[in-house]
């Protein structure tokens, strides 16, 4: 297929970039798209979002708003078939596109509804009931919300090129503030085709959106005390654009959502045998494979009491041999490439780093075989189960996020133990705990609440119904410490 040639949306226009870089399929190297952003007026940007797209956004009621954020998310659904063609070019399953994709627009419409169940017809939202400030209620407080006046700059990781623009585009549209997208360049050409998608909508108002697809130049310089940056992507990225001077000199709002450690725990309870210990294992893979495991919220450590650590690892292992990976647009394939051969290189050396304090009890650092594609150009890599029977002598399997289809399994001595181990990852997106014992969840929710964004409490009752350890949901606060 002839290379797309993708377009930034600037200043109301499509405008092509003066320099050219090659993106690479996952599958086979061929060159998919070429990008860049060379010669953008970034400042001209920022500048036209606050004085075009913001007005009209804050001239919209939040019903209107979410109206509007209910048809974008229909325009989606309705050409998704060609975002999910592109979408097996990162390497990416039918599954993998369908959260990404459908579960983008899912959270599109999951904000619109809340925006009119919950929120005004009105441009003011009032927050809580009036405070008294005078024996007589004569004078009163009352707190209001009213949008920022500024622009807000979304920089996005590779790994859902579409959820990860739409999960930040609801709730900025609906708090009527204009956004500049920067997706991550290995996919850039899926979320700039959502990009089009959303535009061709017509239901934008003039400056809503822009996008860039490349570098943000000197973007950062031309922020204000009115604006956000909103990031996702690896710690080392989110520490140098957080130290930009402007950030901290003009106040401007920074949220980053990095690297995250996530841990799992089997509770003492659930034994083997125990409906808690098959949903532990098949939750543990499920994880480990979903996107090839470039997700942040996939399990990392996995911990088991030390006497049932050989049963767990001998359930996992009979489980990954059951794993089919190939091109994910064969029939019968489970699981398909990483991003990129960079990124395969990249897991390789995390994962080797990790196998200095672990063995690998499931998988090969270099080989895989493959049910369909080429092993070399396209960027496929194994399933990696590793064992740590020492958690407390080892860092790297603490720290060290290797962002891929990589875990590792690690006894606990009693639930304390547990509770401090998951503590160890410096906080983490979310973490899961497979339990029947109320007590238990309750020690643990206690012990490791405070270290973790999101804790999933799984057991035989809920799990017919449950979306799993790993599905951010726009009904819920996502991110956590770290
Ligand atoms: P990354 O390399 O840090 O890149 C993230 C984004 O930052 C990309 O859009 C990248 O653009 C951009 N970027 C890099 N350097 C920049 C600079 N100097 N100025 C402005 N933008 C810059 O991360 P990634 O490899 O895409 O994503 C993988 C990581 O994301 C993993 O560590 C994962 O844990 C994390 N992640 C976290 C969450 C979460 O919710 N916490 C979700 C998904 C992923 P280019 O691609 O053009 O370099």
């Amino acid at each position: 297929m002839k290379p797309l040639r993708l377009l930034n949306f600037a200043e109301g226009r499509w405008v092509e970039g003066l320099d050219h870089s090659d993106i690479r399929s996952a599958l086979d190297g061929q060159v998919v798209a070429q990008t860049g952003s060379r010669g953008l007026d970034f400042g001209a940007m920022a500048d036209y979002a606050r004085k075009v797209g913001g007005p009209a956004l804050r001239a919209m009621t939040f019903h209107e708003r979410a109206r509007m954020i209910k048809a974008l998310a229909e325009a989606v659904m309705a050409q998704k078939e060609a975002l999910y063609e592109l979408n097996f070019q990162t390497g990416a399953t039918r599954t993998d596109g369908w959260i990404d994709i459908e579960g983008g627009a899912g959270t599109l419409f999951a904000y619109a509804s809340r925006g009119r169940r919950e929120l005004p017809d009105d441009r003011l939202l009032i927050d809580g009931a009036p405070e008294m400030l005078s024996k007589a209620g004569g004078f009163i407080g009352q707190h209001v919300f009213t949008p920022l006046q500024g622009v807000a700059v979304h920089i996005n990781a590779f790994n859902f090129p579409v959820w990860g623009m739409l999960e930040k585009l609801g709730p900025t549209l609906l708090a009527g503030v204009p956004a500049i997208v920067k997706p991550a360049t290995a996919t850039s050409y899926l979320a700039e085709a959502c990009f089009r998608v959303m535009m061709d909508a017509g239901v934008l108002p003039p400056g809503a959106l822009q996008l860039v697809v490349g570098s943000v130049g000197d973007l950062f310089d031309h922020l204000t005390c009115q604006d956000a940056v909103s990031f996702t992507g690896s710690a080392e990225t989110a520490v140098k654009l957080q130290a930009h001077p402007v950030i901290a000199k003009d106040s401007v709002r920074f949220i980053a959502e990095r690297d995250s450690l996530n841990a799992t725990v089997l509770g003492p309870d659930a034994q083997p045998g125990t409906p808690e210990f098959d949903l532990f294992v098949k939750e543990i893979v499920r994880e480990m494979t979903v996107k090839a495991g470039q997700k942040c919220t996939a399990i990392r450590r996995a911990f088991a009491p030390r006497p049932v650590l050989d049963a767990v690892q001998d359930a996992l292992t009979a489980r990954l041999a059951k794993v089919v990976v190939g091109d994910p647009r064969e029939e019968g394939v489970t699981m398909g490439a990483l991003v990129s051969l960079a990124q395969r290189r990249d897991v390789r050396e995390k994962a080797a780093r990790i196998a200095r304090e672990a063995r690998l009890v499931f998988g090969d650092l270099e080989k895989i075989e493959i049910k369909a594609g080429d092993p070399e150009a396209g960027a496929f890599f194994s399933p990696l189960l590793l064992r740590c029977d020492t958690p407390w002598e080892a860092s790297e399997v603490h720290d060290v996020e290797a962002f891929g289809p990589v875990s590792t399994i690690m006894p606990y001595e009693d639930l304390a133990d547990a509770v401090k181990l998951c503590n160890r990852g410096q906080g983490s997106l979310v973490m899961s705990l497979f339990t029947h014992d109320p007590e238990v969840a309750r020690d643990v929710v206690l012990g490791a609440g405070a270290y973790h964004g999101r804790l999933l409490i799984a057991d035989r009752d809920c799990a017919k119904e449950s979306t799993g350890h790993g599905s951010p949901l726009p009904n819920l606060i996502h991110g956590g410490p770290g």
